[in-house]
């Protein structure tokens, strides 16, 4: 793991045992994630982010909001997958960037506690996870 993947993890870390972020936190993961981490939390504060989890697993996925005006919605987890060009682009490809704006957003409003929550069947799961 490199040092700012570590960094930034031991802040998500403190985010999510608190519900809320600092202006120092904010400070941190904008530094290491710059734009992509301003956009991300544009759709935050848009309620951009959707948990989607399946019952009785309780597994879940992520869809999150993009910010173009199609509002086109991207499967992502936040860790380790997003479906939108970005992710294949800049991470995969290039290894420019540590994550897109989209799995940042999911990570945040996670964190926070500020995802809707949406329940579905395993088998609904199942299904948008096939499409992927
Ligand atoms: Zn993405």
């Amino acid at each position: 793991m490199s040092t700012s993947t570590a960094v930034a993890e031991s802040v998500w870390q403190a985010i999510e045992s608190t519900h809320s972020v600092t202006d120092d936190q904010l400070f941190i993961l904008n530094f290491i994630f710059g734009k992509n981490f301003e956009r991300a939390t544009r759709i935050v504060d848009q309620g951009g982010v959707r948990r989607i989890s399946g019952h009785s697993s309780g597994r879940s996925v992520f869809q999150v909001v993009g910010e173009s005006r199609r509002k086109e919605e991207y499967m992502c987890f936040a860790e380790h997958y997003c479906a939108c060009y970005s992710f294949f682009y800049d991470i995969v490809n290039k290894g420019e960037q540590l994550c897109c704006k989209h799995q940042l957003a999911a990570r945040l409003a996670a964190s926070t506690g500020t995802c809707i929550d949406v329940k579905v069947s395993d088998e609904e799961l199942a299904l948008l996870l096939a499409k992927l």
